[in-house]
């Protein structure tokens, strides 16, 4: 039998001279590319060049050196008599082992003065495509694309005879995929930044842009920053302003929920997102006279749409978290929401597409700069998400579990059925399947304060009543501390709507910020001191008294039929005890707890309504 062949063709030539040393002692015929077979031969260990075997010179200045079929038989060919046959009638020896790495593609980008000419002339073609050949045949070939293995292979080769083992071979093969895979990126990398890199169109959705240039990212010394897809077009175009890193958090998370809201309840959906939580989410069930004044929309001149409406109680909910929000609208915003949206401190909006006088009204926030964001409704994300962190590539299945009514089917508490103190619009929204025993009002509830868990950093529980968000405890560590946080929003908004606070007497002129401002330290009870104090009560023609310890547990005993939904088990009861303080009537959480005999037990203490839902939800 003829010996093995090693086709060397290396740019990093470290510890290159041991192996072809080794190799060669071994008795393996050496092969090289020009400077590799160079560097051998001037060292005194016997190698041909690939010309010898190719009968063609390198050429195109170097180009073309190992591109050949004399090169690439060799490597690709299987044992099998067909291709053995192919060789012999060719006269092409077989190749055992290929060295190989690749053109710096990324240090020579990197240099400042770096041309495009330079880069196009670091594209390693005839590497990649002999790391791909050997590769790809590693049942019979050795493909060694790091210098620090070639110790440790030169000893298994000689310890096996010349049989490394397909273990090795296919650890080999897999190193050297990593390695075209990371240089591809690389190059396609450099290429979308060089043809790709322009702002978002604002004339068509399906504009040519693959990628946008950002300010910053999450901070502005986080330079460069960029959102780009691999491949086809970004789904989005900027039709004002520009979005910024965090803009995009908000605008992508935020409309995955209204998206998934309204497919989930047939109604219009809208968000208000800060810090990639919502700060409320709501679906457009009709305004009453006394939520039209608690979310500050009595005097609206137009009348109010379902998904100004929607809008409405997203921005209502927390009105101080959602200053400066950047809002979410599942349907085409209109002059309604648009009108709501132009009195507000507002940082961007995304919605499938504007009226023309929605658009009109809203190009003319920030002095121009307010960022609207136009997003293909058709548009689907892959089922697979990538993100990097400290250097590390985490990748997992999106999270495309889908919240509807079964999800809240295995009620576990004693109570199946509340009859709610409300009653929503039956007609407006299509019927729940049949046999599930809550009633539909409070899923719908339920389903709104899930779905908003998905999109809210964890850990996280939410309020819902009427089909909007009450009160939201996102991104805490504990449990308790989420039940708590929206416990307290919920009571802050529930007490937003005593008739005390709907009748305080401001002054003419107080802006609205203001007012949500003062309402807030009204009904949270803050004790507010010297100028700050005096500050407060300017804002009012006559200064009103403080809601009394009665006044206010009068009130929160009105507040009944609440939807609550945890993002994970609740580990202790505590956490069903506060939730009932604030109303709280129908809970949903997975199961999965060793206390959850115990929650059941304090739900049905409150003759609560308890679903155990077998979907964890955390968010990050
Ligand atoms: P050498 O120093 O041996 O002349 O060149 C080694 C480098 O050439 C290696 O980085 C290898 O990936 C690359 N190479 C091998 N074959 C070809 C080819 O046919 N065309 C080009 N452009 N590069 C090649």
């Amino acid at each position: 039998m003829s010996e093995p062949i090693a086709l060397l063709s290396v740019y990093d030539k470290t510890n290159l001279l041991d192996l072809a040393s080794g190799l060669h002692g071994a008795g393996v015929r050496l092969l090289g590319s020009g400077g590799t077979a160079k560097k051998i031969r001037e060292a005194g260990i016997p190698i041909k060049d690939v010309v010898d075997i190719t009968k063609a010179p390198e050429m195109l200045g170097g180009r073309v050196k190992t591109l050949h079929p004399a090169v690439h038989g060799g490597i690709l060919a299987r044992s099998i008599p067909s291709d053995e046959a192919d060789l012999k009638a060719q006269q092409i020896s077989p190749i055992s082992i290929v060295v190989c790495n690749l053109y710096p593609f990324t240090d020579t980008i990197a240099k400042p003065n770096c041309t495009l000419a330079d880069a196009v002339e670091e594209i390693d073609i005839g590497g990649v495509t002999l790391l791909r050949a050997a590769a790809k045949n590693h049942e019979r070939v050795s493909i060694l694309s790091d210098p620090a293995d070639y110790a440790e292979f030169l000893e298994q080769w000689k310890a096996g005879n010349g049989d490394v083992g397909q273990a090795t071979r296919s650890k080999l093969a897999l190193k050297a995929f990593e390695q075209t895979a990371a240089y591809d990126e690389a190059i396609s990398g450099y290429f979308r930044e060089q043809y790709a890199s322009s702002n978002l169109p604002k004339e068509r959705l399906a504009g040519s842009v693959q990628r946008t240039p950002l300010r910053y990212g999450a901070n502005p010394h986080q330079k460069p920053a960029q959102a780009f897809v691999t491949s086809g077009e970004l789904p989005f175009k900027a039709l004002c302003g520009s979005p910024g890193y965090i803009n995009l958090l908000d605008a992508l998370n935020s409309y995955a929920l209204v998206k998934e809201l309204s497919e989930a309840l047939n109604l219009p959906a809208a968000a208000s997102f800060k810090h990639v939580s919502p700060a409320g989410a709501a679906v457009g069930l009709e305004l009453n006279d006394v939520e039209k004044k608690v979310y500050g929309v009595d005097d609206l001149k137009e009348p109010l749409t379902p998904l100004a409406s929607a809008y409405a109680r997203a921005r209502g909910a927390d009105r101080m978290s959602s200053f400066g929000d950047f809002i979410a609208l599942s349907a085409p915003c209109d002059l309604a929401t648009a009108r709501i949206i132009s009195r507000e401190v507002s940082d961007g909006i995304i919605a499938p597409s504007y009226s023309p006088e929605a658009l009109e009204i809203l190009a003319k926030k920030k002095g121009g700069k307010y960022c609207v964001l136009q997003i293909d409704p058709a548009y689907k994300p892959g089922d697979i998400e990538t993100r990097q962190v400290y250097g590390i590539s985490l990748q997992q299945r999106r999270n495309d579990a889908k919240i509807d009514a079964d999800l809240f089917s295995n009620i576990v508490t004693k109570n199946k059925e509340v009859a709610l103190p409300y009653s929503l619009h039956d007609t407006r929204y299509s019927p729940h399947p049949v046999g599930i025993q809550l009633t539909n009002d409070a899923l719908t509830d339920l389903i709104v304060a899930t779905l908003a868990l998905k999109f809210t950093q964890s850990n996280s529980v939410a309020y819902a009543y009427r089909g909007a968000i009450v009160g939201i405890g996102a991104g805490q560590q504990s449990r308790i501390h989420c039940t708590r946080l929206a416990g307290t929003k919920a009571d802050l908004w529930w007490l937003r709507h005593h008739p005390r606070v709907l009748a305080l007497p401001f002054k003419k002129g107080v802006k609205r910020p203001e007012k949500a401002n003062a309402i807030d330290l009204f009904v949270a009870g803050e004790p507010l001191e010297g100028a700050e104090r005096a500050q407060w009560e300017a804002l009012f023609e006559a200064v009103p008294s403080p809601l009394t310890g009665e006044e206010r547990k009068e009130h929160a005993a009105k507040l009944d039929g609440v939807a609550c939904s945890s993002d994970a088990f609740f580990p202790f009861p505590d956490n069903v005890h506060r939730a009932r303080r604030s109303g709280v009537r129908f809970l949903a959480a997975p199961s999965g707890s060793v206390m959850d005999e115990e929650c059941v037990k304090a739900a049905d203490e409150h003759g609560m309504v308890f679903a155990h839902t077998s979907l964890r939800l955390f968010h990050h």
